[in-house]
């Protein structure tokens, strides 16, 4: 059993897509790190990239997570690139906690793009 089998949570939902149980457009699976379509796009391109072991929130990462985030971001930086989206430019957000509309609790990072994204601060 891996170390993701091992902690992963029953009625996580992002742990049944990594697990399969949960069917999801998927576009990059390694040993870590599972990226997939979101089911509610909020651009032409909506894309969201999720470590496989469960970790609730940013608040729940620790030091040992550090090589995962690493790895995890550079796998949202290449699929952005498989996607076209290198040039034009994209965003890859977190939200971490209710207040920032967080309702998936497994960390994940959507990568948006595909079309000229309004401003956080028009
Ligand atoms: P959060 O608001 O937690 O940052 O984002 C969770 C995201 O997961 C949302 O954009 C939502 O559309 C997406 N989502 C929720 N349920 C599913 C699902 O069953 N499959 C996929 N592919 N995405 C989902």
């Amino acid at each position: 059993m891996t170390l993701w089998e091992a902690r992963s949570l029953p009625d996580c939902l992002f742990c049944k897509i990594v697990e399969g149980t949960i069917p999801a457009r998927k576009v990059f699976e390694d040993e870590s790190v599972v990226a997939f379509h979101d089911i509610q796009p909020q651009a032409p391109v909506h894309l969201l990239v999720i470590p496989k072991k469960h970790i609730a929130t940013m608040n729940d990462c620790e030091a040992d997570d550090s090589a995962l985030l690493g790895h995890t971001l550079l796998v949202a930086q290449r699929i952005a690139k498989e996607a076209g989206l290198a040039e034009s430019g994209y965003r890859l957000v977190n939200n971490c906690g209710s207040d920032a509309g967080q309702v998936v609790f497994h960390l994940h990072w959507h990568i948006l793009g595909g079309e000229k994204l309004a401003a956080l601060n028009p």
